[in-house]
Parts: C-alpha cells; structure tokens; sequence
C-alpha cells in the first residue's frame, strides 16, 4: 500500500482526498466531530507541505440532492478545527466545482459537496471518477470507513491517478488490525457481541484460528446458548443462527476457547422500564429476553481481558443504550480501558458505547470503521486499499 510518504512533493498540487465525514448531524449541526478530528492529521501533513486540497465524503444516503445532507455544516466545522476557511464547493463535478478548485491557493481546503448527490457514486460510474479525477493532480484516500466499498470516489478515481496514497488514518487503520491478524501480542483474546450474528460469523470463525480465548456476549450469545442446549425465552436468536453456532461449536480445529457464560441480565421487554432480574445460570425462562451478560460473568471476562497480550473488541455485551442492561458493557469497556495489554476496538456501537463511558481515548486504537473493520478480519480484500497498491 502506497503511503503519504511515497506521493513525493505536493506543494501547490491539488490533491484530492477521500474522507469519511460521515457524521451525525442535529439542528443543522455537526453533534459528533470525531470522524472529522480523524482526518485532521493527513489534511494538516498535506496542508503543511502546501499541497491545495480538495475533500470529498458521502453523507448519509440521500434520495436526489436533499439539502438536508449537504456537507455545509462539516465545512463549518472543520474550518474551526484547523482555524483556516473551508469552502464547500457547489457540487461534486462540473465547472463551478472546477471553477473553486481553480481559486485554491498553496495549503488551502475545498470541500466538495456530498459525493452521493451522484448517482454514479455508488455504482462506481467511470464517467464520475473520470470527472474526480479531471480536477487534481493525486488522490489521497483516507476514508477507511468506506475502503470496503468500490464506489466512484475511492476504488474508481484511484484506479486513475498514478500519484495515489494511503491517508494517515486509513494506513493506521490497516497497520494496526493488520498487526492483530498477523503478530499479535499473546494471549489474543477477541471479544464478540452485538446483535448480527449472521454478520460475524466469518469474523468468530476467523477468531476461532487466530485467538486464545474469545469471550461471547450480546445477542450473539443466544445462538451458542441455544445450540448447547439451553432455553432462551424471548432473546433475540434466529434458528438460522443456531444453526451457524451448531457449527462453529463443532469446529475441531480451532485453537480458541469459547469461554463460558455463567450469568445474565434478563428483562420481561426491550425498554428502560422493563422489569429485570438478574440469574445465576443461562437458561432464559418463557416469557423474558437475555438483555445483558450478568455480573459474574463480567467480572471473569474482566480478568481474561487484564491477563491478555492484544484485545480486539467488537459489539456491545448486552442493550447497553437502556440504562438497566448497560452494566456488563461498562464493565467490559473498564476492562479493555485499563486492560495493559494492545486493545483494539471496532464497531459503530461499540465505539459509541466507549464513548458514552467516557472511555474512548484509553485503548490503543478506537476503528473508524464498522464494515470495513469487520471485512478485514475476515480476511477479505478491500477495494479501496488494493487500489492503492
Ligand atoms: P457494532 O456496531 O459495535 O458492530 P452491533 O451493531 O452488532 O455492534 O450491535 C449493537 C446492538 O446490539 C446495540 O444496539 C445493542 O442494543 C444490541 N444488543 C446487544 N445485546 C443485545 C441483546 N442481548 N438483545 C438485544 N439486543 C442487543
Ligand atoms: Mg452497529
């Protein structure tokens, strides 16, 4: 993977950037400025060396051009973060677009407009990523979060720029997950939950080769539970799933221990007012759904995860947005936090449960990418990444 360092001299050439500034917006606002703060040391690097960069990023998926997605309030917002203008383009392509890149000066930034505002993007229209590509002169990719995808604005325009990188964040992002894959300081121990089983079962069945001990929680550990034999009530778990639990349990070869859950938190609905009970045991009566990992079973997941050499992390350990079935995904989250060991968490949730504690900055590496994350374990390629071979 080609990196910053291998783009040679940028002063006064445009470069354009992909970023995920895939944030979440209220009142017209930017409510969560981390995506944003990601990407600040690849624009300040390129910045730095007087490169005129041109941003582009989707945002969420928006039918037509619906102004309600623009890219407007991210401008805003980054301008205030590097204390420079940020102008936002008037599109994504065409002469106006042309017209703003042409103004920039030495170090200057242009945001173009939200890139899903063409349909090509997502069909990766050769029409459109010869358009990108037309206004620059080198393309920096640093949007790990959508490296999973080949739309237009990443597999497509680097496809067609010999001067073409990996963004600082994307190249830790891969690096680093990369090391847990490959070298990891053991013992590895992974930490499954979260509510779509069928989503990760590549990524346990990748863990069960390459980890320790995997310790199962969420909604994931309904199907396990059920194929062992146990009753699971109203808990989330498809048949489906019990059946891709069946296997994995019977998989012989692995080096991985799945350990044993010993409590959970149970409630008679999905709500913050249900009735709760905790039991000591995993059998789920009729009636009530497994909402959360019980204390027991946190506190010995705790001690594997202090004793481990590497953490990965992905997926809540139980509904932990309802205050009653929260406790075992803080208690998880303390202890990858204060865990000594490499720990590496990924995972739109999961992400946001470490924020909620106020945990975020105490584990080695927080992913910016859900999908993409999840792919990388699982061994796939990602098209944005081998573009940039
Ligand atoms: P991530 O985004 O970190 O990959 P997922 O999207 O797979 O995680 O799962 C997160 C969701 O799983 C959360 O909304 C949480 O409420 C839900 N969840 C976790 N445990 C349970 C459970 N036992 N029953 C129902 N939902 C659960
Ligand atoms: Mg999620």
């Amino acid at each position: 993977m080609r990196t910053l360092r291998d783009l040679g001299d940028v002063g006064g050439k445009r470069v354009l950037v992909r970023v995920d500034f895939n944030v979440p917006l209220q009142n017209g606002a930017v409510s969560d400025d981390t995506r944003i703060r990601a990407a600040l040391p690849t624009i300040e690097e390129l910045r730095s060396k007087g490169a005129r960069i041109v941003l582009v990023s989707h945002l969420g998926r928006p039918k037509d051009r619906d102004p309600s997605l623009s890219l407007a309030p991210v401008a805003e917002r980054l301008g205030e973060l590097i204390g420079a203008p940020v102008k936002l383009a008037p599109g994504v392509v065409g002469d106006g677009v042309r017209g703003a890149v042409d103004e920039l000066g030495d170090g200057e930034v242009l945001l173009l407009e939200n890139v899903r505002y063409e349909p090509g993007e997502t069909k990766n229209d050769p029409d459109l990523a010869r358009a990108l590509a037309s206004l620059v002169d080198a393309y920096v990719d640093d949007a790990f979060g959508a490296a999973h995808r080949a739309h237009a604005s990443t597999e497509g325009v680097a496809r067609l720029l010999d001067r073409r990188a990996a963004g600082l964040l994307l190249e830790r992002e891969v690096s680093t997950l990369q090391g847990v894959l490959e070298d990891p300081g053991r013992p590895l121990v992974s930490v499954l939950g979260g509510a779509k089983v069928s989503d990760k079962i590549a990524v346990i069945e990748r863990f069960l080769e390459l980890a320790d001990t995997i310790l199962i929680g969420g909604a994931m550990a309904f199907p396990f539970l059920a194929a062992r034999g146990h009753t699971v009530g109203d808990s989330l778990c498809s048949e489906q799933d019990v059946e891709l639990a069946r296997r994995i349990l019977a998989t012989e070869s692995s080096r991985a221990r799945i350990a044993d859950l010993l409590d959970l938190v149970i409630g008679d609905s999905f709500g913050a007012d249900a009735e709760v009970r905790t039991i000591d045991g995993v059998d789920v009566p009729d009636g009530w759904m497994g909402l959360d990992i019980g204390p027991r079973t946190a506190e010995a997941y705790g001690r594997v995860i202090a004793e481990a050499g590497t953490v990965f992390w992905n997926g809540p350990m139980g509904a932990f947005e309802l205050e009653p079935f929260a406790a075992g995904t803080r208690a998880v989250a303390e202890a990858v936090a204060s865990a000594p060991g490499v720990t590496v968490v990924g995972g739109g949730d999961s992400a946001a449960a470490l924020q909620q504690f106020g945990l975020a900055d105490e584990v080695t590496h927080l992913s910016t990418g859900g999908g993409a994350t999840l792919e990388l374990i699982e061994g796939k390629e990602l098209p944005g990444v081998e573009a940039l071979a």
